[in-house]
């Protein structure tokens, strides 16, 4: 394989940072002079971030950081890209930079669940009286996920609480394991579940599924499916062994891998949509959303109210005979 030009990154670090707001403002004239793009979200817990760039630029920005004590042992993620995979490069302060949304926060560098390495996590997966939990939302677990792992039935990462408080009996006796994109997810979630007592132990995928594709030995074995984004590219491969498609077209329930976004600008819904059925479904995830005032599917065909109604008539025809 030949290298590409760009790359992204993917990184986190849990440390004190003083002054959340004018740091951001200092980070983000650092980041555009490097040329980089992407989105970094600063507070006083930490920093956490995806920028893209040319190799040069992505080195310069890694080599700077190198300097500053605080982030001198980041683990870096890089991934090779055909280009940038943001449009706007965004350096912003916020209370958290995750969004668990605890009324007692959770500091990691404090309380946090023991770190496994890829090796040491794809062994323990195997291990009787375990359970691996994902920790990311339910829409990321429908394209790719471990294999046998728990989906918590959450949109959001902040909901996780309530639903694993709602489940908690079933994981008394439980080695629990827990993963998500980067790590950094995973870093208060386990730490959470340690203070608050579930299960027998709790492990976290240090680094996180990212990690986990790029180790040597693993090879990103027992995943399957792809991995969820958060950028252009939408989904990223794993699983360097074999590929098994988890994710189901909306719609029909097919296999697809195929993200698109509902058509209605005020929905925006992601769906795995396969492109053979996004013109009969008029690209949206619902009669409301087909009828909705600035449909784009609408605008781009140029239909008709009446052509609109004719076709939600077929779809629910096509949805009868099934
Ligand atoms: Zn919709």
């Amino acid at each position: 394989m030949t290298q590409k030009d760009y790359r992204v990154l993917l990184y986190y670090k849990y440390i004190t940072i003083e002054d959340p707001v004018a740091f951001a403002e200092e980070h983000l004239a650092l980041c555009k002079e490097i040329g980089l793009l992407g989105r970094i979200l600063v507070g006083n817990e930490g920093i956490n971030g995806t920028v893209s760039g040319t190799i040069e630029q992505t080195e310069a920005y890694m080599n700077h950081m190198k300097t500053d004590a605080r982030f001198s042992d980041i683990m870096w993620k890089i991934d090779e890209a055909e280009g940038h995979t943001f449009k706007k490069m965004h350096v912003r302060p916020r209370r958290e930079i995750v969004h668990l949304g605890l009324e007692d926060d959770i500091n990691p560098l404090e309380i946090t669940g023991d770190y496994l390495s890829p090796k040491e996590f794809m062994e323990q997966m195997q291990e009787d009286n375990t359970v691996i939990i994902d920790a990311r939302n339910d829409y990321e677990y429908d394209l790719g996920h471990f294999r046998g792992a728990v989906r918590p039935d959450i949109e959001n990462f902040r909901d996780l609480p309530a639903w694993m408080e709602a489940h908690k009996e079933d994981f008394a006796d439980k080695k629990i394991l827990t993963y998500c994109t980067g790590g950094i997810r995973c870093e208060k979630f386990s730490g959470w579940l340690k203070r608050e007592g579930y299960g027998k132990s709790v492990g976290q995928l240090h680094g996180g599924i990212a990690t986990y594709a790029k180790d040597p030995e693993v090879k990103g074995q027992l995943w399957d499916g792809q991995m969820f984004v958060f950028d252009r590219r939408r989904s990223v491969p794993i699983n360097q062994v074999e590929h098994v498609v988890v994710g189901k077209d909306y719609f029909t329930g097919e296999p697809s891998e195929r993200y698109t976004n509902c058509a209605n600008p005020e929905c925006h819904k992601l769906m795995l949509c396969e492109e053979k059925h996004e013109a009969f479904y008029m690209r949206s995830c619902s009669d409301e959303c087909r009828r909705a005032p600035r449909n784009f599917f609408v605008e781009e065909h140029g239909w008709s109210k009446e052509q609109v109604e004719e076709q939600i008539a077929k779809i629910a025809e096509a949805q009868k005979s099934k």
